[in-house]
């Protein structure tokens, strides 16, 4: 698939140290996705980072009743993108920073949709983690937006607390409109 350096661009989900093999919130193989997000960026133009950007009493955290373990609590190691993906060239866009506030949507309660406007970008290639929650709301809301979306399904890992999650995930993005691709495809 030929990118358009005009009009696409690339979002990196949350390629941070949590959600990483060590991490506090790690999902299996995901830091396989920073190699394939690397080779995507030298294509694109306009790249954006999302991240996880969270209080240390946020309201997702199992202290305060919340889903998840403790994780990407600002300033810390945890929250930091992975040490190798490239993040140079991309704009951050931080999410869930309120404490009583959960976002898994890079769209959501950020400027992220009006940056892509303000920019003429027409076209979002999704990728990073986890599939079965940032990924499949950012592509989603992506094409609530009005964007086309392609979902670069080899640079996505899921958590999957039940198993299939993930595969659901993708299914869902697809049927709402999303095209898969290969980021190695990228060209
Ligand atoms: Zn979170």
């Amino acid at each position: 698939m030929k990118i358009d350096l005009d009009t696409d661009a690339l979002i990196m989900v949350d390629v941070q140290n949590d959600f990483c093999p060590g991490g506090a919130l790690a999902v299996r193989e995901g830091d396989q996705v920073v190699k394939l997000l690397n080779h995507a960026q030298k294509l694109f133009r306009h790249i954006f980072a999302t991240r996880d950007w969270h209080p240390e009493d946020h309201s997702s955290f199992m202290g305060r009743g919340g889903p998840w373990p403790p994780h990407c609590i600002q300033n810390t190691y945890g929250a930091k993108f992975h040490p190798d993906l490239e993040i140079s060239r991309a704009w951050v866009i931080s999410k869930a920073t309120e404490r009583d506030k959960d976002a898994y949507s890079g769209f959501q309660e950020t400027d992220l949709e009006a940056r892509l406007k303000r920019e003429g970008i027409k076209r979002v290639f999704v990728g990073g983690l986890a599939t079965d929650y940032c990924v499949r709301d950012t592509a989603l809301d992506a094409l609530a937006a009005g964007f086309e979306v392609v979902l670069l399904d080899d640079a996505v890992r899921g958590v999957d607390v039940k198993p299939g999650d993930s595969k659901k995930a993708v299914d869902d993005v697809k049927s709402k409109g999303a095209i898969l691709e290969k980021a190695s495809s990228l060209e």
